[in-house]
């Protein structure tokens, strides 16, 4: 059986790397040559995925190795421009092994919200009355989704003013992100609703709170393979401080996006519309951590996620960017479900990640290697150099912009000489 322990893949070279993947994927010889062209997005796509296009603004993709989800081995792609992230969810998905984690997802449901202007009193009785009559409209709209078992499901209305009320379509959107589908249905069938609550239809738009669009993850580390039960006590206590203090729910959620985030960006996913989701949820009764962490009867740290994951297998850009379509074959993942699922327990693994890091020895300390090679190529080290002024920098424990200058000329006058 194939694993996604591979030891020593974060030294081998980049080809190697690619190698590695594409055995792992069964990757083509043409998938693997685009891993390696670094240059996954040809100027015709790309000019016909948004507008005034003039280049493409490119993101390192790292592969954290490691996970097992629902029992399936996995590499897991991770687009994303920030140091360690690849490398703490790679971490924290060995020290889970080997049960690993555990999610699962609810039926894709969207919400499609439709705002009415002066209803009629009885406008919520009406709309109930001939509920049947607005699904069947909002489903013409798409025969594919109905077609295979998604489509508008329900419908719900509430008043938010004496004068305003909005009226919700419920639309399972099976392996779509969902939003270009819920749009059309609520555009569709906003006129009905105008003619069933005698009011004026303005926003007829999705909703990134997809709360009937859930996915939740759990692992539990044993207290030996994370550091002792002294490490599962730390963490606890790291996380009661982001119950207890918006300040620090704040960056405590922000690390689970890193995670999330970086697998929604690879798999061609909108991001924003899962950030959306993922703050809104949390904000639904005061601004709460995403996920959770207690100690279990045997002393053992147990871990908790659960959010919106609105991401697609098909749709939006996902079958359209060739990089896209490459990781979501990397991840063999069959439908929408099963990619949030992974999605939520990358995001659980990287929570795990940060607060061991915080609660021991610190974030800075696993940051500073690739922070210090960051400073080397920002001061303009080419080569083999980047090396020597970062190693030097890590060395002395100072690294800075106007030492790595120093290093820098001191190697290069030492070259000419
Ligand atoms: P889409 O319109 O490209 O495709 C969705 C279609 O895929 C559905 O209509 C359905 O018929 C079909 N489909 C679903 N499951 C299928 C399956 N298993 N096999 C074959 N077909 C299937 O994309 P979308 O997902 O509706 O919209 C996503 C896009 O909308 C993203 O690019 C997003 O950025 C954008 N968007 C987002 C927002 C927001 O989040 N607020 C608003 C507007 C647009």
């Amino acid at each position: 059986m194939k694993s996604s322990r591979i030891p020593g893949f974060y030294k081998m070279s980049v080809e190697e790397r690619v190698n590695v993947v594409k055995e792992f994927a069964g990757l083509t010889d043409e998938e693997a040559e685009l891993l390696l062209s670094f240059s996954a997005l040809p100027k015709d796509i790309a000019n016909i995925m948004v507008e005034n296009v003039v280049g493409n603004m490119q993101l390192p993709l790292g592969i954290a190795t490691n996970f097992i989800v629902n029992g399936r081995e996995l590499l897991i792609p991770m687009a994303i421009e920030e140091t360690s992230v690849v490398a703490a969810a790679s971490n924290a998905a060995r020290m889970a092994r080997p049960q690993g984690f555990t999610a699962k997802a609810t039926e894709p449901v969207m919400i499609g919200q439709i705002q009415i202007l002066n209803p009629s009193r009885d406008a919520v009785e009406r709309i109930m009355e001939r509920k049947e009559e607005i699904l069947e409209l909002a489903n013409a709209q798409d025969k594919i989704l109905v077609k295979i078992g998604g489509g508008a499901k329900d419908i719900e209305a509430r008043w938010l003013r004496d004068d305003m009320m909005v009226i919700h379509i419920l639309v399972d959107v099976r392996d779509a992100m969902g939003a270009n589908a819920v749009n059309t249905m609520a555009e569709a069938v906003a006129p009905l609703l105008e003619k069933m609550t005698g009011g004026k239809a303005l926003l007829r738009i999705i909703s990134n709170l997809a709360i009937h669009r859930l996915a939740e993850a759990e692992v539990v580390y044993k207290k030996d393979a994370i550091g002792g039960e002294d490490v599962v006590d730390r963490v606890i206590k790291a996380y009661e401080l982001a119950s207890l203090d918006i300040f620090r729910t704040a960056t405590h959620n922000k690390g689970v996006m890193n995670g999330i985030d970086a697998v929604v960006i690879a798999t061609g996913n909108d991001w924003r519309a899962v950030e959306a989701g993922a703050h809104s949820y949390a904000a639904m009764n005061g601004y709460k951590p995403l996920t959770t962490w207690k100690k279990n009867e045997d002393g053992d740290l147990h871990g908790h996620i659960k959010l919106p994951i609105a991401v697609g297998t098909v749709g939006g850009i996902t079958k359209v960017h060739p990089m896209a379509k490459l990781c979501l074959k990397i991840l063999g993942v069959q439908n929408a479900r099963e990619l949030a699922e992974i999605i939520a327990s990358v995001g659980l693994a990287q929570n795990f990640a940060a607060l061991r890091a915080l609660a021991t020895k610190g974030i800075q300390a696993g940051h500073m290697k690739l922070h210090a090679q960051n400073i080397a190529v920002m001061v303009g080290a080419k080569g083999d150099e980047i090396e020597m002024v970062a190693g030097k920098m890590v060395e002395e424990g100072n690294i800075r912009v106007d030492r790595a200058k120093e290093i820098l000329e001191e190697i290069r006058k030492n070259k000419k000489i």
